[in-house]
C-alpha cells in the first residue's frame, strides 16, 4: 500500500451550528466579505441569521449576492474588485457550491488580481487565499471541503485545483438544507452520488478515499430517496448532508472523472443543473468503466445487499441498481429525451477528449470515439 493524502480544514457540523461562527471571530478581521445567491439564503433566514452573529460579535461586512449557478470569472472578478475595495480581510460563503466556488475564486482574485490565467492553466497557484469560511445549504459539490473551484470561462467549465483554496472552516448546519426543493435536494445529491462513484473508480483513488466512497454510496442509496420525497425528514436532509460532505472529502483525494468532463458541456450548453448533467451520463461512462473497475462495481453490489456471489455478474447488476434508482428519483435515462441535439456530440466529445487530467485519472483512458459513443448510447439509452 502507498499514498499521499493531505485533507484540510476544520469542519463544524450539527443542527444549529451556524452558530459556530462566533468562536471564528479572530480569523474573520475587522471586515469580511459575505458571498451568497441572490435568493435563498434570504428565504430561507440564513443569512439574516449570518448577519444576526456577525454584529453580536463586532464583525462588519459587505454583501456581495450576485452569484448565480456555475459562476462566470467576469463575477468572480466582479466580487474580488468589491473584496479589495471595501478593505476586506476575509471571506464567509453562505449557499450552494456555486457560492463557494465563486468565494474561492474571489479569494484567488483578491491575492492576485486575476483569476482566468490560472483556470486556463497557464499558471498555478503558490499562495493561499485569504481566510475562507464555507458554509453550504445544498448537499451535493462537498466543496466545503475541496480544493477544487468551477468556473464558468468563455462557455467551459474549468477548474482550479489547489490546497490553497481549500475552505479553513467548513460550517454544515443540516437546518439550512430544509429550504431546499425536491428538485435540488435530487440533482445535488445525485452530484454527492458521482463524486463518490467517479472517486471509487478514479485511479487516483486510495485506501482512505474510499472509506469514504463505500459510506457516501450507501448513505445517498438510503437517503436520497427519502430526502426527494419529503421536505421535512430531518434525518434524511442530515445524512445527506453528512455523505455529500465526506464525498467532497473523497474526491480532494482521488478526483472525479469522465462523468465531471462530459456532463460540463451539457450545462454550459443546455442549461442542465450539474448533478442532473451527470446523472444523464453515469450508467453509460461505468459501462464503459466496466472491465477496469468491476471489482469494486460488484463491491458496491454486494454493500448494498444486491450480491449474488458472482464478481461478473455482481457487476453489471450495479448498472441495474443505478438505473432502478434513477426511477425512484423520477430522473430522465436518456439525452434525447431532455431535448439535447444528437448533432452537438461531436463537439462535447472534442472538448472533453482535450482534458488530458481527466484522461489521466480514468480508469480506462478514453480515445475520441470512446467519449463519442458514450454521448450517443447516453443520447440513445443503450446500456
Ligand atoms: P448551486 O448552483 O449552488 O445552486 C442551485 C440552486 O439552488 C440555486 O438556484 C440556489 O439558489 C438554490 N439553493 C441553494 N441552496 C438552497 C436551499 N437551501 N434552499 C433552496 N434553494 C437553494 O448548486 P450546487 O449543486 O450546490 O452547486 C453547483 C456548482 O458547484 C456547479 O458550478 C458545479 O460545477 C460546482 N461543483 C463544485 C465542486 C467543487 O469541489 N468545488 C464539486 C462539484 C460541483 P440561490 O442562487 O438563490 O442561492
Ligand atoms: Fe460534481
Amino acid at each position: 500500500m502507498e499514498f499521499n493524502v493531505l485533507l484540510q480544514g476544520n469542519i463544524f457540523f450539527g443542527r444549529g451550528s451556524l452558530i459556530k461562527i462566533v468562536e471564528l471571530s479572530k480569523h474573520l478581521g475587522k471586515i469580511t466579505l459575505i458571498v451568497t445567491g441572490k435568493r435563498s439564503t434570504k428565504e430561507s433566514g440564513a443569512l439574516s441569521k449570518l448577519i444576526e452573529y456577525l454584529k453580536d460579535i463586532g464583525v462588519n461586512f459587505v454583501l456581495f449576492d450576485k452569484i448565480e449557478p456555475n459562476p462566470t470569472v467576469e463575477i468572480v472578478e466582479e466580487g474580488g474588485k468589491v473584496f479589495l475595495e471595501n478593505g476586506c480581510e476575509s471571506i464567509i460563503a453562505i449557499g450552494g457550491g456555486s457560492s463557494i466556488d465563486a468565494a474561492k475564486g474571489i479569494g484567488v482574485y483578491a491575492i492576485y488580481k486575476e483569476i482566468t490565467p490560472f483556470l486556463i492553466q497557464e499558471k498555478t497557484l503558490d499562495k493561499k487565499i485569504p481566510p475562507l469560511i464555507a458554509i453550504p445549504t445544498t448537499s451535493g459539490t462537498g466543496s466545503e471541503v475541496t480544493k477544487y473551484t468551477i468556473i464558468t470561462y468563455n462557455e467551459k467549465k474549468l477548474a482550479i485545483a489547489s490546497p490553497f483554496i481549500t475552505p479553513d472552516f467548513a460550517i454544515l448546519d443540516p437546518e439550512l438544507t430544509l429550504s431546499m426543493t425536491p428538485n435540488i435536494v435530487r440533482d445535488t445529491g445525485i452530484d454527492a452520488l458521482s463524486h463518490a462513484l467517479e472517486g471509487l473508480f478514479s485511479i487516483g483513488a486510495t485506501p482512505i478515499s474510499d472509506l469514504f466512497g463505500y459510506e457516501a454510496v450507501k448513505i445517498i442509496y438510503k437517503y436520497l430517496p427519502r430526502s426527494f420525497a419529503k421536505k421535512g425528514d430531518f434525518e434524511a436532509r442530515e445524512m445527506m448532508y453528512y455523505a455529500s460532505m465526506i464525498a467532497g472529502l473523497q474526491i480532494t483525494i482521488s478526483g472525479t472523472g469522465i462523468v465531471h468532463g462530459m456532463g460540463y458541456p451539457l450545462t454550459v450548453k443546455y442549461g442542465f443543473p450539474h448533478g442532473f448533467a451527470n446523472a444523464l451520463l453515469m450508467p453509460y461512462v461505468f459501462k464503459f468503466e466496466l472491465p477496469a473497475q468491476y471489482e469494486k462495481m460488484a463491491k458496491i453490489t454486494e454493500l448494498l445487499g444486491f450480491d449474488t456471489g458472482d464478481v461478473f455478474s455482481d457487476a453489471e447488476e450495479f448498472l441495474n441498481i443505478l438505473i432502478d434508482f434513477y426511477r425512484i428519483l423520477e430522473l430522465p435515462l436518456t439525452l434525447k429525451e431532455v431535448g439535447v441535439k444528437e448533432e452537438d456530440l461531436p463537439a462535447f466529445s472534442q472538448e472533453v477528449f482535450k482534458n488530458e487530467r481527466l484522461k489521466r485519472i480514468a480508469p480506462r483512458s478514453p480515445e475520441y470515439e470512446d467519449i463519442l459513443n458514450i454521448y450517443k448510447n447516453a443520447y440513445n439509452g443503450v446500456i
